[in-house]
């Protein structure tokens, strides 16, 4: 056994983490989380901490299941791999598949795996442009994005990605990217526009990307339906069906990228059920096995599955974990665990709707909070010094990780991205967890206000 002291100097010696400033690691060290039940986190110094974030938006049916893991032992005793390519392929993903072709929406039917949110964006991103060319018009390659999306980090995730962070370096964006503005009504509402005009205004900034390239040369569009990383930023009930219009006149592609969403976050087993529309391409990861195992299943609709299989020819594209027979065992119990517990319905009917009501009555009248919102159980609270004006404070994003920091040291795991604190939970949290944490958030609130004010 290694002492945190010993684990810290290993990890700043050797492990490069993702997302992270070295530098500033190897000042603070890392925290060591060496286990988790039910809703909790636990770290090596004893300290349990409720899991506001389900790990990274995955852990949707809590931490401890021994039924996946006793999935994942069996399979892994039976066959624990062999791939989908050469005319083969195993149980589980075939199983996986006829599943999720009964949960997605109706014109979605087919699945294509990877390892990853990331990868399956890739495959999502090429399977559009050769589904153009099969139809005989290889010149509609255009994808039309959004500023502030997160679609992995691959350089085709980042490309189709809008965090300019990410672009600029390592080959990313890829060319036929565009990026137009998202919905994020908190800051780009203008004073006196309603939030319905304001879904629409964002919606034609799709339409007037299409008319800039040309029909002709647009694919597709790809968008989030609530955007997670970019800070949980939820359209106005004008944007989606605005959007699904604007694709069906032009005829452009909708791909949704549901790995944040999918598996009941907004409390139906997809966001494309939640608003309504009716996707090509779902791209979706994290939750379909809760994180236990690391799978991702592109969910392909009818259009472009018709005509892969008319029109024919290799899809020169796979992975040698596409359809991991051990994940796909996984995924597969995790799917009947969310059912049997009615997670989702739990979700629409009961804590969604509880989560909203107290982030507004709570959480919102905070002098240092600009708005909360949330979708299900994805929620967001605005960072501001100025409750009136909105103005935030200076740094740039340095205010929300003082919080982050007093909420973790009161037990309570949530994210900070720029101004904006993130919270989304495993789908198990009760009203009582529910009111547990924002007990945590408000002491952090008050804690981090005394201190931003001094
Ligand atoms: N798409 C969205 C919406 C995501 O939130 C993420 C990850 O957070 C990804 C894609 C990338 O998934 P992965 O990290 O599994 O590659």
């Amino acid at each position: 056994n290694f002492s945190l002291e010993q684990l810290q100097a290993m990890d700043a010696a050797h492990h490069l983490h993702p997302f992270t400033d070295h530098k500033d690691l190897r000042a603070a060290g890392s925290r060591m989380i060496v286990s988790a039940d039910g809703p909790y986190i636990h770290d090596s110094e004893g300290h349990a901490i409720l899991d506001g974030m389900a790990g990274l938006w995955c852990v949707n049916v809590g931490y401890g299941r021994d039924e996946l893991a006793q999935a994942a032992f069996e399979q892994m005793k039976e066959l624990p791999y062999y791939n989908s390519f050469f005319r083969c392929t195993t149980p589980t993903p075939v199983l996986l598949a006829e599943k999720l072709a009964e949960l997605a929406p109706k014109n979605v039917n087919q699945v294509f795996y990877g390892s990853s949110g990331s990868e399956s964006n890739d495959t999502a991103l090429r399977l559009v442009r050769h589904f153009w060319a099969l139809e005989g018009k290889p010149e509609k390659q255009i994808i039309i994005s959004r500023q502030w999306a997160y679609h992995g980090s691959t350089v085709a995730g980042a490309s189709l990605g809008g965090m300019s962070a990410m672009h600029g370096q390592l080959g990313a964006p890829v060319p036929g990217i565009v990026h137009v503005m998202p919905p994020y009504g908190f800051e780009l509402r203008q004073a006196g526009e309603s939030e319905h005009d304001f879904g629409l205004r964002a919606a034609r900034a799709v339409e007037e990307a299409i008319l800039e390239h040309g029909a002709d040369k647009v694919a597709a569009f790809i968008g989030e339906p609530v955007m997670g990383a970019g800070g949980v930023k939820i359209a106005p009930d004008s944007y989606w069906p605005e959007i699904q219009r604007i694709c069906r006149k032009h005829d452009i592609l909708l791909m949704l990228d549901e790995v944040i969403t999918g598996y009941g976050r907004t409390g139906n087993w997809f966001a494309a059920q939640t608003y309504g529309l009716e996707p090509d391409t779902i791209t979706t990861a994290k939750a379909l096995t809760s994180g236990y195992q690391p799978l991702s299943a592109l969910l392909v609709g009818d259009r472009i599955a018709k005509s892969l299989v008319d029109k024919g020819g290799e899809f020169f594209h796979g992975y040698t974990y596409s359809g991991h027979p051990v994940a796909c065992a996984v995924a597969l119990k995790n799917l009947e665990i969310i059912e049997r517990e009615g997670l989702i319905e739990r979700v629409r009917d009961d804590t969604g709707p509880y989560f909203a009501e107290q982030l507004a009555q709570r959480v919102a009248p905070h002098a240092i909070v600009g708005e909360t919102r949330s979708a299900g159980l994805m929620g967001a609270i605005e960072i501001v010094r100025d409750k009136q004006t909105r103005e935030r404070f200076p740094g740039g994003g340095v205010a929300a990780v003082c919080i982050r920091d007093h909420a973790i040291a009161n037990g309570l795991m949530l994210r900070a991205v720029g101004d904006t604190m993130i919270l989304s939970p495993p789908l198990i949290w009760t009203r009582e967890t529910i009111d547990l944490a924002i007990d945590r958030i408000l002491k952090a609130l008050d804690l981090a206000a005394a201190d931003l004010a001094g």
